[in-house]
């Protein structure tokens, strides 16, 4: 089964992403992720991508479009979760093309909806593990005291993302809006899409995404 989670910054895709690999065997492409260590490499690439994401906007189409198709045409595994792809209408399309050409298809959409004065709270907290990759939250779901990951157990590690702050959170909500709540229509139309409460707790998230993909 090939899946999207769809939702704004902070709404916990990544972290639903996480718990679907850990127990349906599946594997995440996160294009965030991928865009972050392509920023760190060092590269030319790599310093304009870091003033893009820094900023809160979208990275274009063409970029992202051409790290997914390496990867879809490189693993094959027991179902894709996209997480933060596709963010526009010409993604989606690319999408749906390059599973198509690849013999694969799109089964679900998860819209996780959550509201807005809840993300700013959410994505200023938010912290991970830099040895697994493990959120975070001061409030919510502190650094253990003796500063191991619950997760890895790596000691110490502790990263907070550079785009995390008020001001670029503001860029990447307006995208969100902007260019891809849009996709919202385009998979209900395509009976696509299912709708989860992301503002629940993490359990009750997983428990809703577990019954959208087995009911
Ligand atoms: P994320 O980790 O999904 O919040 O993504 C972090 C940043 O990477 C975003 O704010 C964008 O600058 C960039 N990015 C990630 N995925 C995409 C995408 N599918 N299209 C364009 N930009 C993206």
């Amino acid at each position: 089964m090939n899946i999207i989670l769809l939702g704004p910054p902070g709404a916990g895709k990544g972290t639903q992403a996480r718990h679907l690999v850990d127990t349906r065997n599946m594997v995440q492409l996160s294009t965030g992720d991928m865009l972050r260590e392509a920023k760190d490499s060092g590269t030319d690439m790599g310093k304009i991508l870091a003033d893009v994401m820094a900023r809160g906007d979208l990275v274009t189409d063409q970029i992202v479009i051409g790290l997914i198709r390496e990867k879809l045409s490189g693993e094959k595994a027991g179902g894709f979760i996209f997480d933060g792809f596709p963010r526009t209408l010409e993604q989606a399309d690319a999408l749906g093309a390059l599973m198509a050409s690849e013999g694969q298809t799109l089964d679900q959409v998860i819209e996780m909806r959550v509201d807005d004065a809840a993300l700013v709270e959410r994505i200023t907290a938010r912290s991970t593990c830099g040895g697994c990759g493990e959120v975070y939250n001061d409030k919510t779901k502190p650094i253990p005291a003796d500063g191991k990951c619950t997760n890895c157990g790596k000691e110490n590690d502790f990263k907070r993302r550079a785009d995390d702050n008020e001001e670029s959170l503001k860029t990447r909500l307006m995208a969100y809006y902007k260019q891809t709540s849009p996709l919202i229509g385009y998979y209900y139309a395509k009976d696509m899409l299912k709708v989860v409460d992301g503002l629940a707790s993490i359990e009750e998230v997983q428990g809703s995404i577990a019954g959208a993909l087995d009911g």
